[in-house]
């Protein structure tokens, strides 16, 4: 094809080949470094529940073989002739946005997220009309707008999770103002989007309470997340004595729930932000929204300069993901795992492991 003609790099990766959720080495190309490029040799990617539905072709449009991970990262390599902000060597990250526009009211303000042509770093079109293959590989190209530094003092692979689960609780928690001290969070799901929502909280002072439908996590989420509060969901009693404690609620929950009884949970006047993605519509009851002039919204993940704000912010208040870390022959384990949710919090794909032997 005439437009991918310069896609004449070859890259060792890991990719789905078809329903089955599993991945395989995949060989393939990706294209050379242009003037606003940077490559960058990748580190570690963390594994995403996305990953899991688009190598299962949860939503029905996955194009195989997919590469997935958008939780990159690593060293720069090379730099194109019109980056000035990168140079060989630096620490960088990537995360779900690989392009947008870049003329419109979003892609202005910063927030790629929200334009209407944003294409993600796996399974998107790119603007040459090739394939995106994302971070289960050894290498990447990008164009210096959607990359981020990650701070000296993050480790690299304790940052990567950051890129995706950090960056999506963290801009619905900026944007409706969450972080007032002395305030009461809800955060319902302990998985790698809620233990992030979790460390924010309690870095920035408020009271935070976790909402489960698994007892068992209660232990370490008092001792090794320091949360103040944990509801067991699935018992009414709890529920019911909690009823109007929390000022916001960040629901991270993927699977299909009512919002109904996790609702009565906030105060009059309180906010609830969905960043879980049940591909189900969820039960929504009018009542508890109108008894209690209650307000319920969405966000998906944040604009480039958000993320590097992020990324600042948890350098400043040593805010690290809880990873476990595995090599790349072990992903396929992980992936099983990871669909049963049996991972604190997050597994980070240790990429360059090889190399480093
Ligand atoms: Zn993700
Ligand atoms: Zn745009």
């Amino acid at each position: 094809m005439e437009a991918t003609a310069n896609h004449t790099q070859i890259v060792t990766g890991w990719a789905g080949k078809d329903s089955s959720g599993k991945v395989t080495p995949h060989v393939f190309k990706r294209r050379e470094n242009g003037p606003e490029d940077v490559t960058i040799k990748v580190q570690f990617c963390g594994m995403c529940h996305t990953d899991l539905h688009y190598l299962k072709n949860d939503w029905g449009i996955t194009m195989y073989p997919v590469v997935p991970g958008h939780e990159i990262t690593g060293i720069i390599t090379k730099v194109g002739l019109n980056v000035t902000n990168f140079k060989v060597g630096d620490r960088v990250g990537v995360g779900c946005i690989y392009a947008s526009c870049l003329n419109c009211e979003f892609c202005e303000a910063s927030e790629e997220n929200y334009c209407d042509q944003v294409q993600f770093t796996y399974n998107g079109i790119f603007w040459d009309g090739s394939i995106t293959y994302g971070g289960y590989s050894e290498m990447l190209v990008a164009n210096n707008r959607y990359v981020v530094r990650i701070p000296e003092s993050l480790p690299l692979d304790a940052a990567a999770p950051l890129l995706c689960a950090g960056i999506t609780v963290y801009s619905p928690m900026k944007h409706h103002n969450m972080f007032q001290a002395g305030k009461k969070l809800g955060v319902v799901g302990l998985g790698g989007l809620g233990h992030v929502a979790v460390k924010f909280g309690k870095a920035f002072g408020l009271h935070v309470t976790v909402i489960s439908t698994s007892p068992n996590k209660e232990k370490e989420a008092k001792e090794l997340l320091n949360v103040d509060g944990f509801i067991v969901s699935t018992d009414p009693k709890q529920m019911q004595a909690s009823s109007r404690s929390l000022d916001y609620i960040i629901d991270t929950v993927s699977a299909k729930h009512s919002l109904g009884p996790i609702l009565e949970l906030l105060k009059v006047n309180g906010k609830m932000v969905l960043v879980g993605a049940p591909d189900k519509p969820v039960d929504l009851p009018s009542f508890p929204l109108i008894f209690g002039k209650r307000t319920v919204s969405g966000s998906m993940t944040g604009g480039i300069k958000e993320t590097q704000e992020m990324l600042d912010v948890c350098a400043k208040h040593n805010i690290k993901c809880d990873i476990e870390i595995v090599t790349p022959d072990y992903i396929n384990d992980a992936l099983s795992r990871l669909a049963r949710n049996d991972v604190r919090y997050r597994f980070v794909i240790d990429i360059a492991s090889k190399s480093r032997l």
